[in-house]
């Protein structure tokens, strides 16, 4: 897969030709201001259809704001964010909710509901937003727990897992609703050392599955192994992008050769 950029808009949109088909994630000329500060500046940002992308570079760069605008948790300040080849600002209600089925999210805090039990947590969406029966919903996630790795936990409360399990569950709720791109905001940083690898290979394994990933991580070893493309952010702009084995060996951007030097 590697670099590989398609045109957004295009007359052939069938699914399993990649040639032709559409960008999963697309971002044009995007800017967005908290304020007067200027946090992600004319950024152009393209994504294919079962890419795997590492995003990474120093702490406030931008990389958090840049994923959450793709899933509209941000709102940008101007230009255009395309999602499978449609444009997605001003989008409300109902065109929202669905957009965001399209698109799961795993944050680094987990953000699971305390006072439901994993499959509810998994279920939720299945039941609220897609209006499917209980009993079909339940299947569904009681499946997308058993893929990983936690058939037995079925019946527990967050507070009864450990942090990697919870991570884990927040990743078979972000695909419960077969979204095509699912995006990671530094999953395993709020892990315990021990538990980081049991995610790592989750999400191997979904990358292995052809869905679109985009993963803001500093887990360089994820980035390095798994991933088809690295990109260094810095000051709200990316800076460079590479295939892992030339951005780990010959990074061209100064800035970015200083932040190897820093993680590696
Ligand atoms: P990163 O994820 O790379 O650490 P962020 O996207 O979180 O960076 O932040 C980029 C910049 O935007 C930082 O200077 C941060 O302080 C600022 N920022 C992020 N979110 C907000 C917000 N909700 N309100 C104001 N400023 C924000
Ligand atoms: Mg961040």
């Amino acid at each position: 897969m590697h670099s590989l950029h398609y045109p957004s808009q295009s007359a052939d949109t069938s699914a399993d030709t990649h040639f032709g088909a559409p960008a999963a994630v697309e971002l044009c000329q995007v800017d967005k201001y908290f304020g007067q500060h200027h946090v992600i500046r004319q950024v152009e940002f393209s994504v294919a259809k079962g890419e795997v992308v590492a995003i990474c570079g120093p702490s406030g760069s931008g990389k958090s704001t840049l994923i959450r605008l793709i899933n509209q948790l941000e709102t940008l300040s101007s230009g255009e964010i395309f999602i499978e080849g449609q444009p997605t600002s001003g989008l409300k209600g109902k065109a929202l909710r669905k957009l965001r089925t399209r698109i799961g999210f795993v944050f680094q805090q987990f953000n699971l509901y305390a006072h439901l039990t994993a499959l509810q947590n998994v279920s939720l969406a299945l039941v609220h937003v897609l209006q499917m029966p209980t009993d079909k919903a339940r299947i569904k996630a009681e499946n997308l727990l058993a893929r990983v790795g936690l058939a037995d936990k079925a019946g527990h409360f967050p507070s009864q897992l450990s942090g990697g399990q919870q991570q884990r569950v927040a990743i078979a709720r972000a695909l419960v609703t077969d979204p095509a791109i699912i995006l990671f905001d530094e999953p395993t940083s709020a892990l315990d050392p021990e538990m980081i690898g049991e995610v790592l290979l989750v999400m191997q394994e979904l990358a292995q599955s052809g869905i679109t990933m985009i993963v803001v991580t500093h887990e360089m070893s994820f980035a390095r192994e798994i991933a088809d493309r690295v990109v260094f952010m810095d000051g709200g702009v990316i800076l460079e992008q590479a295939d892992p084995k030339t951005f780990f060996s010959a990074p061209a951007h100064p800035r970015a050769q200083r932040f190897l030097q820093k993680v590696l």
